[in-house]
């Protein structure tokens, strides 16, 4: 698979820039990619970014960009850092700050692919208003679909390079070298939040927050619904498929 593509200005913030930004494309796709966690909304969104330009803009991925960060005791990030550890919800509030310095890359000539935000209808109801105030829309949301044992087995045995990100799993996709990244030779590590403990707590989050947001985004006429079973090549031609037949309907 290959590497994770620059994405400097959504994790960094403030004045960086991406050093190699993806290139202007001839259709430009923004998506919201929705699912439980460990349905491989990571692995998609990185095939989706190599066949459709799209940046994929995780909110997970800057709060773990974060940690080990300066962060003041009791501010915002500090309180985000230990709520993710223990596989809570961040407060919309805080989620939603981070999201509005970003805001320039909704504008990203690759288009965008949200992953992991938006996860409440807080959150949902403040995307559409972003949208609309930067003159923008959605061209989709795709929700992907897995049993829960599955979900659980993909999150127990994920690992993730240390260094470039790539994701593996001890099974389904093991690295050729144990505990080493086949694209840079990483560390491979375990997240904190796919333990048993807080991966119960990230499937209630889920269920009780994020998945209502699918009849929300299907009122909206955007949702597309992707088994997420089977090989992540299946999954995404399928994914593939129902944006092109998304597009001839339109
Ligand atoms: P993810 O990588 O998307 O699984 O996110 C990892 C963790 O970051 C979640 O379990 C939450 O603690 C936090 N997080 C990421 N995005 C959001 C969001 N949109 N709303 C609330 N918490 C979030």
């Amino acid at each position: 698979m290959t590497p994770v593509h620059d994405r400097t200005a959504w994790l960094k913030g403030g004045e960086a820039v991406c050093v190699q930004p993806p290139m202007k494309v001839e259709r430009t796709w923004r998506l919201v990619l929705l699912g439980p966690p460990g349905v491989g909304k990571g692995t998609q969104a990185d095939l989706l970014h190599h066949a459709l330009g799209a940046c994929q803009l995780s909110t997970g991925d800057v709060f773990r960009a974060a940690r080990g960060q300066p962060a003041a005791a009791g501010s915002a990030m500090a309180e985000a850092q230990s709520q993710m550890e223990r596989g809570e919800l961040v407060r919309d509030e805080t989620v939603l700050t981070l999201v509005a310095e970003r805001t320039r890359c909704l504008h990203c000539g690759g288009g965008f692919m949200l992953d992991g935000f938006p996860r409440t209808r807080a959150q949902a109801v403040a995307l559409d208003q972003l949208m609309v105030s930067h003159g923008i829309g959605l061209d989709a949301v795709v929700n992907y679909e897995l049993p829960e044992d599955e979900v659980v087995s993909r999150i127990s045995g994920r690992r993730i390079c240390s260094s470039c990100k790539s994701v593996f799993h001890v099974a389904t996709h093991p690295p050729e070298a144990e505990g080493t990244c086949d694209h840079c030779g990483g560390l491979l590590m375990q997240r904190a939040d796919d333990r048993p403990d807080a991966v119960r707590v990230r499937l209630e989050a889920y269920h009780e927050a994020t998945e209502p947001l699918a009849e929300y985004y299907r009122a909206e006429g955007l949702l597309v619904t992707v088994n997420a079973h089977g090989h992540p090549d299946e999954v995404f031609a399928q994914t593939l498929n129902l944006l092109a037949r998304r597009v001839l309907k339109a």
